[in-house]
């Protein structure tokens, strides 16, 4: 590379959730200078910024060794340091001399607050800044209805961005990244200590592989066998019938750009593709959502929630959260949750409706246990979940619509095959009770045998409960 293309200094990537090389056009631009690339992720203290959950964590880990072994095949390597992102990208600026910084856009507000003000201080310090989207198919300001408003619907949503999507265009990875020959000191991941110990509950955690690689195996693997019966087995948690994409899109080892180009090559029926993308558009539409509203994962988007009488039930969210309800499908989800960071999406709208409309407990205390314990915990598609569950929410469902968990169960898990998977000590149950174990007298084990004597509260009358709470708004 010519010397004359050093004068203009090193280019600084700052990677956050855009964990991949290809389709990053934040890196795409910095390899195109021909400029030396410094290589940075800051474990970032930012105040303000939502700090990971544990399960979050865990991913962090091992994805950003991934993308470091990415980086170094091409000639460069992630430089780690921790501490509040201003500062650490000062410092390092400092010590390289770089004159540029560009990275891929985050769209919560405490991101864009931070990233602005680093943005307008940078520049006036003669800094070259730049950023780009990386993580969603339309930006959230593009999509307005015809009054220039954003909007609170999901389907004219949809239609409205799906117009915008007609030349939907993935960047490959760069061949090579030009690396400083003096790179200053990296931090040590080990030392982050990002992982469990005492108790290491991630054992089960061994179905996932994090990075790149991994999630573009994982999108291979759906477009090539199950997304053709999608539109019908997505609902059914006993079958893998989803893509499991979620913590890799949320991390951003695979964008949705990728996805989206990926599987409208699939040879799999139009319908099943179309349903497939539309959920890709749930995610667009919360973080739409999530940036005109930015108060989502702490207040109803709708206000006339404010005034709801949530109910303080420790031991009842203690419960919740062990998958100890008594209600099979729930215990059995709460459990496939800590056993592996992840839970089908028909069984989080069961526990979700469970814990808010059975339990009275507040959405966040739901919200929050989530964050803490999903591989894919994301802010938006989180919170617009979960507000979507308690009918407060954009496009929310309905609060009177009140899940009945033993007829969502025999409805969606008919032979009770996710139920033994996570619930083994009701493995003996006939199909005919395995939702409702209490209507027959059973050999169970003693513990299975209290629990599923009796739930925590009986559905007809939390139902009756949870109507009354809602029409004393
Ligand atoms: P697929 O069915 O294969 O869908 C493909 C992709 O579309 C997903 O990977 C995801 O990115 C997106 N998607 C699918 N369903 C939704 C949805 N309902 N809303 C937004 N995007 C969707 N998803 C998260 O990514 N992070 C969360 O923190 C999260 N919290 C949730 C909380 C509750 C209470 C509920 C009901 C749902 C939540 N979801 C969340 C949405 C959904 O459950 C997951 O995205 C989905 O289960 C992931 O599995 P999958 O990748 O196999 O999905």
């Amino acid at each position: 590379m010519p010397n004359d293309r050093d004068d203009h200094g090193a280019i600084l990537v700052w990677f956050r959730n855009d964990l991949r090389i290809a389709d990053n056009p934040a890196l795409r631009h910095a390899a195109d200078s021909g400029r030396p690339v410094i290589c940075l992720y800051i474990f970032d203290e930012t105040p303000g910024v939502r700090p990971m959950g544990a399960a979050s964590l865990w991913w962090l880990d091992k994805s950003l060794k991934s993308l470091d072994e990415s980086l170094e095949k091409l000639g460069n390597k992630l430089m780690l340091r921790r501490g509040v992102a201003a500062e650490v990208l000062d410092e390092v600026l400092r010590q390289t001399g770089a004159t540029g910084v560009l990275w891929n856009r985050l769209y919560d507000k405490a991101s864009t607050d931070r990233d602005m003000a680093i943005k307008t201080r940078l520049r006036a310090a003669g800094i070259d800044c730049q950023s780009f989207n990386a993580s969603l198919l339309t930006e959230p300001w593009e999509i307005k209805n015809g009054a220039g408003q954003p909007y609170k619907v999901f389907t004219p949503y949809w239609q409205a961005a799906r117009e915008h999507l007609t030349d939907v265009v993935v960047e490959d990875a760069p061949k090579s990244l030009r690396s400083l020959g003096h790179l200053p000191s990296s931090e040590r991941l080990a030392d982050w200590r990002l992982n469990p110990t005492k108790p290491d509950w991630s054992k089960g955690f061994d179905l996932w592989t994090p990075g790149e690689a991994g999630a573009l195996a994982r999108l291979d693997d759906f477009l090539s066998g199950s997304v053709s019966g999608y539109g019908e087995k997505r609902d059914l948690p006993g079958v893998e019938a989803t893509s499991r994409l979620s913590p890799h899109l949320h991390f951003g080892e695979i964008g949705p750009r990728q996805v989206w180009l990926a599987a409208r090559e699939a040879q799999a029926p139009r319908g099943e593709i179309d349903k497939f993308l539309s959920e890709l558009g749930w995610r667009e539409f919360n973080h739409a959502i999530l940036f005109h509203w930015p108060d989502l994962p702490a207040r109803n988007f709708k206000p006339e929630f404010d005034g709801f009488p949530w109910a303080r039930d420790d031991a009842a969210f203690k419960a919740w959260t062990r998958g100890q309800t008594g209600y099979p499908i729930v215990d059995a989800g709460m459990r496939e949750l800590w056993a592996t960071g992840f839970m089908h999406n028909r069984v989080r709208m069961i526990v979700a409706s469970f814990l808010i409309k059975h339990l009275l407990i507040d959405w966040r205390e739901g919200e929050a246990w989530f964050w803490d314990t999903l591989v894919d915990a994301d802010l938006a598609n989180n919170a617009g979940n979960w507000q979507w569950v308690a009918g407060s929410g954009a496009d929310a469902s309905p609060y009177f619509r009140i899940f009945n968990p033993i007829a969502q169960g025999e409805k969606f898990d008919p032979r009770g095959t996710y139920v033994r998977r996570w619930v083994p000590e009701l493995a003996g149950v006939p199909d005919d009770v395995i939702h409702k174990p209490w209507t027959r007298p059973l050999h169970l084990p003693a513990a299975a045998k209290r629990l599923y004597s009796r739930p925590i509260v009986e559905h007809d009358h939390a139902r009756a409960r949870a109507l009354e709470a809602y029409h004393s708004l």
